[in-house]
């Protein structure tokens, strides 16, 4: 396989040549394709597959055809995360490809300054990665507000859960609008995550590396 079949511009392909990446993982083989269509997908994936990429490049592709978010609208496109570690992984990534179309990334996690995070969040940007709690805080703080998000992805649901992510995970996708475009991600596939995938999910596309 070879990132020519997935329908990027030119734009983008140039950046995951700058990137050094040669050629698609299996879940990016998998999951692009899926996730181009603008189809729901579950994926089943570690740490290391690619999953971020594989999530991103379409969730770009879905963004950068949008209208720019205004000072005071939410975005476009929201990315849950357990940590604050993996939170700072998916924003470096991000910011790698969302540059190409101008994009603006924001980061909010657990223990970084809430102050500063409002202040960007208000300012607007059209990509928001957080930890669930921290961005519960901000909608109910009035920072920002998740009206405008159509492209939703959950990763590594499962350390969410583990974590006791749960009611912050559902209360996000239970405020945002229903016609959006979901992607879940998770290492394990239980009972939990399964009743997530059904409630969250629309007719998803399963894919696992
Ligand atoms: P992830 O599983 O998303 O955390 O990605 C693991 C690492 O692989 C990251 O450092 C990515 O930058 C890198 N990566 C993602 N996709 C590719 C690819 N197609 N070829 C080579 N490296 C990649």
């Amino acid at each position: 396989a070879s990132f020519g079949h997935f329908g990027f511009d030119d734009k983008l392909l140039k950046a995951i040549t700058k990137a050094e990446y040669s050629s698609p993982t299996p879940i990016q083989a998998q999951g692009v394709p899926c996730a181009m269509m603008g189809r729901d997908v579950l994926g089943v994936a570690q740490t290391g597959s690619g999953k971020t990429a594989a999530f991103l490049w379409p969730l770009l592709k879905h963004v950068s055809v949008q209208k720019p978010v205004e000072e005071g609208e939410g975005p476009i496109a929201l990315i849950l995360a357990p940590t604050r570690e993996l939170a700072i992984q998916i924003y470096n990534e991000a910011k790698k490809f969302a540059r190409v179309y101008d994009l603006r990334v924001i980061c909010a996690y657990g223990g970084g300054s809430k102050w500063e995070q409002s202040l960007a969040l208000k300012e607007g940007a059209e990509i928001v990665v957080a930890t669930p709690g921290r961005i519960i805080d901000h909608v109910k703080g009035g920072a920002t507000n998740l009206q405008r998000v159509t492209f939703l992805v959950l990763d590594e649901a499962d350390r969410m859960f583990e974590l006791g992510f749960e009611p912050q995970v559902r209360s996000v996708c239970n405020h945002v609008r229903p016609d959006r475009q979901t992607l879940l991600f998770s290492a394990t596939f239980r009972k939990k995550i399964e009743r997530l995938a059904k409630d969250a999910l629309k007719d998803p596309i399963k894919i696992s590396q």
